[in-house]
């Protein structure tokens, strides 16, 4: 813990690098930062808000200098993950969002630069602004979530390319020592595939900055999708569980064999309900979980269906789209129990310039309707996330859902959860833990069912892709030297373990 003359003499120095507006210290808005979706303890000092790199270097000086860590934020809404609290006490934040330019752009070979204040929305804007044709997808929080944000988590989203990380290049860094780096070619002055090209000469860097506390990202190149001249939503849905593990099998192999190029989103019920309405707290008498005939009474507009998915096919042109369409359809007939298609380029969640998100979900268990300016941390919404990664199989998904719902039924929540299918090989397991803050008690047993749940799915080999700030040190210890690489690194790189101390790096594994 800093001592507080050092965190004084800090502050001092803040104020003056930056300005005294652009350091925080009322008590009213650190409360603010340190609440979450679920229950949080951390204490925050101070919030900076640097107006560029060079800002961003004199705070890190600064906290070296005094021994003050840092946590740094982009748009700051990890909901569900511990939104701007970080993993450890006493640190001051480090708010990106006055990093907002938009440094570079190109039609052609569709990328753009951010700084990491640049949201989704403000990316969206620019590219209807330009008459592009090229569209990056929203997460399903909000649109205000920041690109850099969100690839640095390893996020992930529908329609094309869903995979963020694997859509970055060039990064700018500021090292916890406050020296700057670039990734890629970006180190050479005057690179002209800086921009397109990721692995540059000599090792490759950029995965030591995502799900990592050894560098502050200020810069970052995100490849866009170009929007196809054909393409067609369809949606599915499947009326028994027990289908469930052939039509993954299905769309392992639609994907295989490029019939589906975009990731596949599959949703349960439950998740489907929370999408459209609240928990139905008049008919159940207050009393949680949801019962199955209470289940059974509000699902009439779903038709029957428990399980329901999404899609898009994509083409270079119509005669193309059209054929892929008809092949599409008559391999996914049999598995499912009804398939319907939208009309050709037709406006859709998954292609385009689309804004939807479905952040109202978390409202689920709320007692009065989501505002409409949402903010689950200010509306005490509880959501915490708990998300494996699966092999592309049936067979293993379905023994992933099983140990989720087997234990989210058994602390008394609804089992809320989608699949993403992101690529050929895995498919993300999207479990949520919604419940209202304000009912007590409810936080302790939601992190309990989220804690039993990470360990009962690590026991049988499902490990998350993303973890939150309170799960830093619930995944299994490594069975290798990982812990003193990570170690090795950050002593290294950050002597005075002023950045984000305890964001993925599992320190409890450090030799000594
Ligand atoms: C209903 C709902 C739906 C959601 N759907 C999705 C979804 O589809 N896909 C998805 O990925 N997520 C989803 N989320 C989670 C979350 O909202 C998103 O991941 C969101 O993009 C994260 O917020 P952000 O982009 O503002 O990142 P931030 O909160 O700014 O950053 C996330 C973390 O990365 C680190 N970080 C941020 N910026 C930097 C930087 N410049 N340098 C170094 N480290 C940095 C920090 O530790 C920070 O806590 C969902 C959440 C909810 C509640």
């Amino acid at each position: 813990m800093p001592d507080s003359a050092n965190v004084n003499a800090a502050i001092d120095a803040w104020t003056a690098a930056l300005g005294a507006e652009y350091v925080i210290t009322d008590e009213q808005t650190l409360a603010g930062a340190e609440t979450a979706t679920f229950a949080t303890s951390q204490r925050i000092k101070a919030i900076l808000c640097p107006a560029d790199r060079d800002q961003v270097q004199a705070c890190v000086l600064i906290a070296n200098n005094r021994r003050v860590p840092l946590y740094p934020v982009s748009a700051g809404k990890n909901w569900g993950y511990g939104s701007r609290v970080p993993p450890s006490d006493d640190c001051v934040i480090l708010a990106l969002g006055r990093l907002d330019r938009i440094v570079d752009f190109d039609e052609k070979l569709a990328y753009i630069t951010v700084e990491p204040g640049v949201t989704f929305e403000q990316v969206n804007r620019f590219l209807k602004e330009n008459n592009s044709r090229l569209m990056i997808n929203v997460p399903g929080s909000t649109h205000q979530a920041s690109l850099i944000g969100n690839a640095l988590e390893r996020g992930t989203a529908h329609g094309l390319n869903g995979d963020r990380w694997t859509r970055v290049c060039g990064l700018e860094v500021v090292m916890p020592t406050g020296k700057c780096i670039h990734t890629g070619l970006e180190r050479f002055s005057g690179a002209r595939a800086s921009k397109v090209f990721a692995w540059g000469i000599g090792p490759s860097l950029d995965g030591l900055f995502s799900q990592s506390n050894l560098g502050i990202v200020t810069r970052m190149t995100l490849w866009l999708d170009p929007i196809p001249d054909f393409f067609q939503y369809f949606s599915f849905s499947i009326d028994q569980e027990d289908s469930l593990g052939g039509l993954i099998d299905n769309l392992q192999s639609l994907r295989r064999d490029g019939l589906l190029e975009t990731t596949c989103g599959l949703y349960n019920h439950y998740r489907v309900l929370t999408y459209l309405g609240q928990y139905p707290w008049d008919e159940s008498e207050g009393k949680t979980p949801l019962s199955s005939e209470l289940l059974n009474r509000i699902s009439g507009p779903l038709g029957g269906g428990v399980w329901f998915g999404e899609g898009a096919i994509i083409a270079p042109n119509r005669e193309i789209g059209e054929i892929k369409q008809k092949h599409l359809r008559a391999r996914l007939r049999g598995s499912v129990d009804d398939l319907s298609f939208k009309a050709p380029n037709e406006e859709n969640p998954l292609i385009g310039h689309c804004m939807n998100t479905g952040l109202s979900s978390v409202y689920w268990r709320k007692r009065s309707a989501p505002p409409e300016q949402m903010d689950p941390d200010v509306d005490r919404c509880g959501v915490i996330w708990c998300c494996p990664v699966s092999p592309f199989s049936g067979k293993a998904v379905s023994r992933c859902l099983e140990i989720l719902e087997r234990t989210m039924v058994a602390f008394g929540f609804e089992p809320i959860i989608g699949i993403q299918c992101l690529s050929i090989r895995a498919v993300y397991v999207l479990a949520s833990i919604v419940y209202d803050r304000n009912q007590e008690g409810h936080d302790e047993t939601a992190m309990q069912c989220h804690d039993a749940a990470l360990r009962a799915l690590a026991d049988q080999g499902f490990f998350p892709y993303r973890l939150g700030i309170q799960a830093m040190t619930g995944v299994s210890p490594s069975t290798d030297d990982y812990g003193w690489l990570l170690r090795t690194l950050k002593d290294s790189l950050d002597p005075f373990d002023i950045l984000a101390p305890g964001r993925y790096d599992f320190r409890q594994e450090w030799p000594d």
